[in-house]
Formats: structure tokens, C-alpha cells, sequence
């Protein structure tokens, strides 16, 4: 679609040719009367009848045409009655100002012409940079035609889950508007690229059956001032018109970036516009106009907060990439409906650890294209194989998938370490999942899902949450020993000493300062600094050491819980109590 319009730039441009020519041709070389008479001799062959009609002109000559078909130039004598004279002689006057027809309709083209060159160079250069769909009515059928819909997303069940409600609401709106509730507005899609927020987006419209606009944020960049607001404007002026919709805005942080510092540079003054005037839009329509407008990110930390604000993007759902199960279940749902022989499909799940689905989407892609060329009858291990080789060498040299094993083992027994301190330190917090695929938050994660009525929290339970922080480089130093430990626990340790540093400078629970908080104490606090890092130390040193015998003393959980994880990736609940009670 972009590249027709491209092309079709080539039509207002010739017209503006052609009609430049035709315009050059009229005024240089048509002959045109170029004789001069003076006046007397044109009083003369007035006088003499000769005269068929006379042209006069905004300019200061006249021409003159005689009945012989010879024409001339003489001065035009501007007097009231002129005119008159002629008239009564039985001269005919031509007194048209305008241009003859020979130059206006030339100069006509040739202005539309440069009006479309100029409209189309502004809009091809701000699509041109973009894959994504441009908004108009052709994708709203394209994408019903396609039908997607949950189906067509293998795994991710728990973003699915968190978009469930909207398809709900979509399609039984009164259902709703019945217990007053409201439909959210935004909701932010993040994670990995390729794993699938677009689908996302396109299976919630698909599912409830509603028309699906997208556009992508990197369209409005490089835009004159005004014109990213206006296209969001008449982005949901359409959507609107159609009732319900789902609205797509891919790369939201191209426009939506933190504006940190205040300093604007002048480029920023059209994504600010553009922000505002979504952020406008969006407080414009109300809860039940059945528009929901879905943004995607591959981070969540870089969005300026006015975005996620309530009523505006304040639903964020996680979009991850897929661990080993759901990597079967993708690989199935491609493989379907195409000939395969003998592809151990598990093995090949447990071989693209860090593929996400996109990338898994483009292994059986190339090894279906590998097959037709050989005119295979099935798609084969071997073609398999070359795909991927062709999809690894393919993508970025500092990708995920070519991640060390040793890399995984170290974040394998990291996290375990993290669960195992916490399941037997903190047995009444629920952790949801423990996982070694990376996360947009960091390479691996565990999943805490804390119980909320814990407003206070008690001087026991802030070392208990030291130490399962401290768990991660504590299995770390257990297995692989001190010269391994990595920078894998830099935000665990950043947590654990903020931890320690509160409890003992701003909670009352330390021994230096007692019950003295140090925020209060003005410019005195800066004699206590060395104290109070000596007693954090102190505290951090003794709860590492308790750690590390905790793990000491649980080290076949500790390995097998750590294998599990290097086999299936991710452990849930009921799996690591099964860990547990082994
Ligand atoms: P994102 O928007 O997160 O960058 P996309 O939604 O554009 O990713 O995904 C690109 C393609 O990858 C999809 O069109 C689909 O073919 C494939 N894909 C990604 N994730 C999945 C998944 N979970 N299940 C099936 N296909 C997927
Ligand atoms: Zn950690």
C-alpha cells in the first residue's frame, strides 16, 4: 500500500509537467500579434471600416484584428468614451481581462499538481518509515477477514486471561452496564519483541468481532508540528464512527517516552502534541462507547507516567516470551496443516530456548520453504536442522538464543535459590512462578504474589525478605563458587541494602541509632553515615551467612528444584511445592 502511493506521486508529477510545457509553449512561441501601429494610423483604418473587432486588455495596448485576418498593437488610449466609439462604428469589443483559455486551464493543472506532489511527499514520508498498517477502511475488513482470535496464540494463557474481560465487555455490554461497571480505556501490552502483542491485540478484536485500527507510534516521529496530533484525532474520529473498535498503537513509547528534566528539546514539541492529543481523545469518550485502545512497548519503564495514569493506559499486561511447553504448543500450531515426518516436536521445543513466537513462527517458515524447494513430499528433521541454522545466523549476534548454558544453569540455581530461602522462610507469601526465561525486568524472575492485608510490616519479616534477596547470590556462591558469582544479583542486592539501611536509619530497629530516624536529623545525620553502614554491613554480613547454611542444608532441593528448571523453565506453584515436600 505504501509503495503504491509512492508510485502514484509519478502522476501528479507529470501533469505538472505537461502542463508546464503547455504553458511555456502558449506564452513564447504561439505567434501572438507582435506588429506596432501608432494611434493615428488606427483612427485612420477605423475610419476606413477595416476594422472586425478590437481586444482590449488589462495591459496598456489593444489588439487590433482587421477583416483581412492581419492583427496589430496599438496604445490603448484609456478614455471613458473609447469604448462607446468603437461600438458605434460596428467595431465588436473583446474587453475580457482574463488569460485566454489556452493559459488557464495550463496554469489550472499545473497548481493542482504541485498541491498533490507537496501532500503526497508529507505523507508518504511518514508512513514510509513503517510496516504497520495505515489506518483506513480497507484493514478494518482485512483483519475481520482473517479471523484471528485466541486460537491463533499459542501460550501466554496468562496475558490471554488478562484480556479476557475486555472481549466480555465488547460483545455483552449490557451485561455490564447493568452493575455500572466500566470498560478499562488503555491497556499496555509489554514485552520481548516477537512475542506476540500484536496478535494480541488482533485476536481481542477478533474475538469480540470488532473492527481493528493500527498504527505505530514510529509513524509519528519526523513529522511536521500538528500532524501526528491531527491523524490521532481522525484515528478515532473513524473509530467512533464505527461503534466498537479496538485501537492498536504499536511502539507506544516512541511517542510516549518519559519527559524527564522538562528540557524539551525542539524535536520533542510534535511527540508532545502527539501524546496530548491521544491523551485528550482517550478522556473524551466514556467507559461504555466500546472502545478500547491497546498500546504495545517492549518496556514499560520508559513510558512517561501521565500515560499510565487511571482512566487512561492503567491495565499493564505482561507479554513474555514462551518457555518450553508453550514452544511446543506454537511449533504444533504451525506445523498444522503442514506436511511433517517425523519431527520430534518436544526436542525441537527444548532446542530454541529464547526463540519467541515470532522466531519459532519463522524456523518452520524456512524449513517449509527448504522442503518446496526440494520438492520434498514432507517437511523433514533435515530441513529442519538447516532452518535453523538459517534462523539463529539470521538474527542479531548478541541474541538471547545463543545464551551460554552455562548462563542458564547459573540463572537456574539463582532463582532456586531465591524460591527455596523464600518457601521455607516465608512459607505464608504465595510465589505464582519461578522461571528462567528472561523477563523485560531482567534475565530469570520469580513471580511473588503477596497477600495484601500485610500493611505493617514486622522487624522478623524484613530479615526474612533480606535473606530471600540474598538467596540468589548465596546458591550462586554455593554451586559455582566465589571467583563465578555474577552481576546477575545487582537489583537484589540494590533491594536488600535499601531494606537494611530503612529498618535501621528510618524505622527504629537498629542499635546505633536507636529510635532516631535520620531523616530528621538535618545536617547532624552526617556524622552517623559510618555508623550506619557498619551496622548494615553488620546485618547483611550475618543474614548472607544464615542464607547460605539455609541453602547448605537444603542442597538436594536446591539441585533438583535448579534441574527442573533447566528442563521445563518454568515452575509454578504446585510445582514447587512438590519440590518441597520431596
Ligand atoms: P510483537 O507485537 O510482540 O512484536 P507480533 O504479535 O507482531 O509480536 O508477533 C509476530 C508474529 O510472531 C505473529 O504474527 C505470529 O506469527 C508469531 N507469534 C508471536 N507470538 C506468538 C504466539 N504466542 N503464538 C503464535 N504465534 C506467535
Ligand atoms: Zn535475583
Amino acid at each position: 500500500m505504501n509503495k503504491l502511493k509512492n508510485k502514484m506521486i509519478i502522476v501528479p508529477i507529470l501533469t505538472a509537467i505537461m502542463s508546464l510545457s503547455a504553458l511555456i509553449f502558449y506564452t513564447y512561441y504561439l505567434p501572438t500579434t507582435k506588429v506596432e501601429k501608432n494611434y493615428s494610423e488606427f483612427v485612420k483604418d477605423l475610419d476606413s471600416n477595416v476594422i472586425s473587432n478590437v481586444q482590449i486588455n488589462d495591459s496598456s495596448k489593444l489588439t487590433v484584428y482587421l477583416k483581412t485576418g492581419e492583427s496589430y498593437l496599438v496604445e490603448n488610449p484609456n478614455s471613458p468614451s473609447f469604448k462607446e466609439n468603437l461600438l458605434t462604428k460596428g467595431v465588436k469589443v473583446n474587453s475580457s481581462s482574463a488569460a485566454p483559455i489556452q493559459k488557464t486551464i495550463p496554469s489550472v493543472i499545473l497548481t493542482i499538481s504541485v498541491f498533490s506532489i507537496i501532500y503526497m511527499a508529507v505523507y508518504s514520508g511518514r508512513t514510509s518509515t513503517s510496516n504497520m498498517t495505515v489506518v483506513d477502511g480497507a484493514d478494518v475488513k482485512d483483519s475481520e477477514k482473517k479471523g484471528f482470535s485466541f486460537e491463533s496464540m499459542a501460550g501466554n494463557e496468562e496475558a490471554k486471561e488478562s484480556v479476557q474481560d475486555i472481549v466480555d465487555f465488547l460483545k455483552n455490554p449490557e451485561k455490564y452496564k447493568k452493575y455500572g461497571a466500566r470498560l478499562p480505556k488503555g491497556i499496555i501490552l509489554y514485552g520481548e519483541p516477537g512475542t506476540g502483542k500484536t496478535l494480541l491485540a488482533k485476536a481481542v478484536a477478533g474475538e469480540a468481532g470488532v473492527p481493528f485500527y493500527a498504527v505505530s507510534g514510529s509513524d509519528f516521529v519526523q513529522m511536521y508540528v500538528g500532524v501526528g496530533a491531527a491523524r490521532i484525532r481522525s484515528l478515532f474520529k473513524k473509530a467512533r464512527a464505527n461503534g466498537k473498535a479496538v485501537i492498536f498503537i504499536d511502539e507506544i513509547d516512541a511517542i510516549g517516552k518519559r519527559r524527564d528534566g522538562g528540557k524539551t528539546s525542539g524535536g520533542n514539541d510534535e511527540r508532545d502534541q502527539t501524546l496530548n492529543a491521544l491523551l485528550t481523545e482517550m478522556s473524551g469518550f466514556g467507559e461504555q462507547e466500546g472502545i478500547v485502545i491497546m498500546a504495545a512497548t517492549n518496556r514499560l519503564d520508559i513510558l512517561d507516567s501521565a500515560l499510565l495514569r487511571p482512566g487512561r493506559f492503567d491495565r499493564h499486561v505482561e507479554v513474555i516470551l514462551p518457555d518450553v511447553n508453550a514452544r511446543e504448543k506454537i511449533l504444533n500450531l504451525y506445523f498444522k496443516n503442514k506436511p511433517i515426518n517425523n519431527i520430534d516436536v518436544r526436542d525441537w521445543a527444548n532446542k530454541t530456548t529464547y526463540f519467541s513466537g515470532a522466531k519459532l513462527e519463522s524456523l518452520v517458515n524456512e524449513a517449509a520453504i527448504l522442503a518446496a524447494k526440494e520438492d520434498s513430499t514432507y517437511i523433514t528433521e533435515e530441513h529442519m536442522d538447516k532452518a535453523f541454522s538459517i534462523v539463529i545466523a539470521g538474527h542479531e549476534k548478541n541474541d538471547r538464543s545463543s545464551i551460554r548454558d552455562i548462563d542458564r544453569k547459573i540463572t537456574a540455581y539463582h532463582e532456586s535459590g531465591h524460591a527455596i530461602v523464600s518457601l521455607i522462610k516465608l512459607p505464608e507469601e504465595k510465589i505464582s512462578k519461578v522461571t528462567i526465561i528472561p523477563t523485560t525486568k531482567g534475565a530469570g524472575g520469580y513471580t511473588l504474589t503477596i497477600p495484601e492485608d500485610s500493611a505493617y510490616k514486622t522487624y522478623s519479616y524484613l530479615r526474612k525478605r533480606i535473606m530471600v534477596l540474598l538467596g540468589g547470590r548465596a546458591a550462586e556462591e554455593i554451586i559455582f563458587g566465589i571467583e563465578n558469582i555474577t552481576t546477575g544479583a545487582y537489583s537484589d542486592i540494590s533491594h536488600s541494602t535499601s531494606l537494611a539501611k530503612d529498618m535501621i536509619s528510618e524505622y527504629g530497629m537498629g542499635k546505633n541509632l536507636g529510635l532516631l530516624k535520620i531523616s530528621s536529623l538535618g545536617d547532624l545525620s552526617n556524622s552517623c553515615g559510618t555508623s550506619v553502614i557498619e551496622e548494615c554491613k553488620a546485618m547483611i554480613d550475618e543474614l548472607y551467612d544464615e542464607t547460605k547454611e539455609l541453602l547448605l542444608a537444603n542442597i538436594d532441593k536446591l539441585h533438583s528444584m535448579s534441574q527442573h528448571l533447566l528442563s521445563d523453565e518454568t515452575l509454578y506453584t504446585e510445582d514447587l511445592h512438590r519440590e518441597m515436600s520431596n
